[in-house]
């Protein structure tokens, strides 16, 4: 089909949740991804921090294919040795104790939430069940988690909201302590909001909530969702601040392109899930687990941490040089977690980019924000470089 032919038929069928996709891409390799027509597209978003090993690595694919003609699907009723496996390797990595698997970052975020109440109630404070979270933060599109993100441009229409929620703004020490009372359960807050703009937090914030989090007795939750795995140069993005949480949220590259969420805790507070407080049917299955084993046996054996640092901090320098061609305020992030910092509109780059042969996405209105896979290397980066400041040059 051509992408005309597939987006009439899309747009027929399909709600219109998306709003225009520009591409239909067909195939991947790679860094590389292929439109319906045969243009290839060097791919800096990775789905959305999802493909992070690239598109259709090796070693996922021969997993998948493995797992699928052994055992694809059982429930939760029997244990799964890949399911074992993934866990004990992700706690093995971290410095949480056990984990819970479901199929995205919202329903991770959904876990995270239910076990911050429950572990409240078990401790005998049953009124304390409300969540502090940041501004610009982005947890899910559930309610919950449509809720927990405090940006009113989700909650618009779906009113009301749950209740036990509380919004300060991201970065700001001061004001958490003033919303912290005692119906206060956890604080739930991104190492780095990245759909908020890539927003890195100042020295000492991050150690400041746990501090908070350890004087009131509340749980210091990091939605982990685009900071893990490895994205910030360690396995876990807080490892990289050397704050631990009580609990972590994970989803997004975790199954190297198959859908799986993760929420790990502290053993103290996942002691608080026990039969019949939590499940999901395809939680974990034996197919995408075993795609996730794949994935993180290769990013540990590959030792592509190394990578993310050196090709990250490549990346700043060079697209600093940016700042040459057009008004930028910042190259900020950390890691392959990235924002160029626009003082114009940045929506026009983006799209002009993708003309150009480069996958990327606006964010905040002002920031280009990439997130290319683990494994690329400086010439990727450089090829990068070449299309946005052409896109630049198109459009200024
Ligand atoms: C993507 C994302 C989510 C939601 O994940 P889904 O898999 O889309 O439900 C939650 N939090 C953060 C930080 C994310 O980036």
């Amino acid at each position: 089909m051509t992408t005309a032919e597939i987006k009439e038929m899309a747009t027929k069928y399909i709600m219109n949740t998306y709003g225009d996709r520009q591409l239909a891409l067909v195939r991947g390799e790679g860094p590389y991804v292929w439109d319906a027509e045969g243009n290839k597209y060097l791919d800096f978003l990775s789905g959305i921090a999802v493909n992070g090993l690239g598109h259709c690595h090796p070693k996922v694919v021969e997993a998948i294919r493995n797992q699928a003609g052994k055992l694809m699907h059982v429930s939760n009723l029997y244990y799964i040795e890949p399911q074992a496996k993934l866990a004990k390797l992700m706690i093995d990595n971290s410095d949480l104790d056990q984990c819970f698997f479901c199929n995205s970052g919202a329903e991770a975020n959904e876990a995270a939430i239910k076990i911050a109440r429950k572990y409240a109630v078990d401790k005998g404070r049953s009124s304390a069940y409300e969540i502090i979270t940041m501004h610009d933060s982005f947890h899910g599109r559930t309610m919950a988690t449509i809720t927990a993100t405090a940006q009113t441009k989700y909650h618009k229409g779906f009113e009301p909201m749950l209740p036990g929620f509380s919004y300060v703004p991201f970065d700001d020490l001061d004001t958490v302590a003033k919303a912290i009372t005692s119906q206060t359960c956890a604080i739930l807050v991104e190492p780095i909001q990245s759909e908020g703009g890539v927003n890195v937090p100042g020295e000492g914030y991050l150690e400041g909530l746990r501090e908070m989090c350890d004087q009131h007795d509340l749980l210091l939750i990091f939605d982990e969702m685009q900071t893990s795995p490895g994205r910030l140069g360690a396995f876990f993005g807080y490892q990289t601040y050397g704050v631990i949480p009580d609990v972590l949220t994970m989803a997004k590259f975790l199954g190297g392109g198959t859908p799986i969420g993760a929420m790990l805790a502290k053993k103290e507070v996942a002691e608080s899930f026990v039969p019949g407080t939590h499940a999901a049917t395809f939680g974990g299955n034996p197919l995408v687990t075993a795609a996730a084993l794949a994935t993180l046996e290769t990013i540990v054996e590959e030792d592509l941490f190394k990578n993310v640092i050196s090709v990250g901090n490549y990346l700043e320098e060079k697209f600093t040089r940016l700042q040459e061609l057009a008004p930028i305020k910042e190259i900020r992030g950390r890691g392959l977690l990235r924002g160029v910092v626009f003082e114009i509109d940045a929506k026009p780059i983006a799209a002009k980019c993708i003309e150009n042969g480069l996958i990327t996405i606006c964010t905040n209105d002002y920031v280009l924000r990439f997130m290319p896979p683990l494994n690329i290397t400086t010439d990727h980066v450089d090829e990068a470089y070449n299309i946005v400041s052409k896109s630049i040059a198109n459009i200024t």
